[in-house]
């Protein structure tokens, strides 16, 4: 009985959790004319992925390998498992997040914890989805406040500017193999690092950037969602913004 009850209390917890977002399901998105013309305009079209021969899905897993076996910042020699990508090698839109943090480092992918459950919902609220499009960090493996205790939660903190610049080429590979249409900046690390800004979110975001003729757009981590709720309305005006960039084609 007991067990029953436990189970009935998780399921309520769920069900209440959900609820709690429904704010994302129950906004509908913009018809592709009711743009606001800000949709990118300096950027030339991109060819498609795999475009000259590249075996896009077959070069990706050579460069998770590389990663697997990279030492190339102290970052490499305290995490259990890198982060190096997940999602579709053909996706129109890759996220760039910070870095792994402790769920990650355990299951070797990027936003698999509360603040990637979020990043699910927020795609699932704009029909898009894990699966199609490509999530990567700007550094593949866990940065920790004290690499001595792995183990410990809450132990995370963002790269340091040497741990990015050790990194980056591995991110700049992904998104030239991948060839994005869209490139979206989790939060500010992210921002910093494809922009090199010492700008915030809150100045970046609903605009257009550029990353190498890719159009960037800079948003909000669904990590500063789950500390502040009052993130999730602009976040949800950059989805659109998004959105409605895809569908213009
Ligand atoms: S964070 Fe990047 S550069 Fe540093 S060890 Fe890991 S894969 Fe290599």
């Amino acid at each position: 009985m007991h067990a029953e009850l436990a189970a009935l209390a998780a399921e309520l917890r769920a069900r209440a959790e959900l609820l709690d977002d429904r704010d994302w399901s129950a906004l509908t998105l913009p018809s592709p004319a009711s743009g606001r013309g800000d949709e990118p305009s300096s950027s030339p079209p991109l060819p498609p992925a795999g475009e000259g021969g590249v075996r896009v899905p077959e070069e990706l897993a050579r460069l998770a390998a590389e990663v697997e076996a990279c030492r190339k910042c102290p970052l490499g020699a305290t995490r259990l498992k890198p982060a190096f990508g997940v999602g579709s090698p053909t996706a129109q839109v890759m996220f760039v997040g910070e870095g792994p943090g402790y769920e990650e480092d355990r299951q070797g992918e990027p936003f698999v914890g509360k603040a990637g459950q979020l990043l699910d919902k927020i795609l699932a609220s704009v029909g898009l989805s894990r699966q199609a499009v490509y999530i990567a960090n700007v550094v593949k493996c866990h940065p920790m406040v004290d690499a001595s205790q792995p183990d410990k939660r809450g132990n995370d903190r963002p790269p340091t500017p040497d741990e990015m610049a050790a990194c980056r080429g591995y991110l700049e590979a992904q998104i030239r193999l991948i060839r994005p249409k869209v490139l979206v900046a989790l939060g500010s690390t992210a921002a910093k690092c494809l922009l090199a800004t010492e700008d915030g979110v809150g100045r970046l975001r609903g605009r257009w950037h550029d990353f190498a003729g890719t159009p960037l757009l800079v948003t909000y981590h669904p990590a500063a969602l789950l500390r502040d709720e009052t993130y999730k309305r602009p976040v949800w005006e950059d989805m659109k913004t998004l959105m409605r960039t895809l569908e213009a084609g």
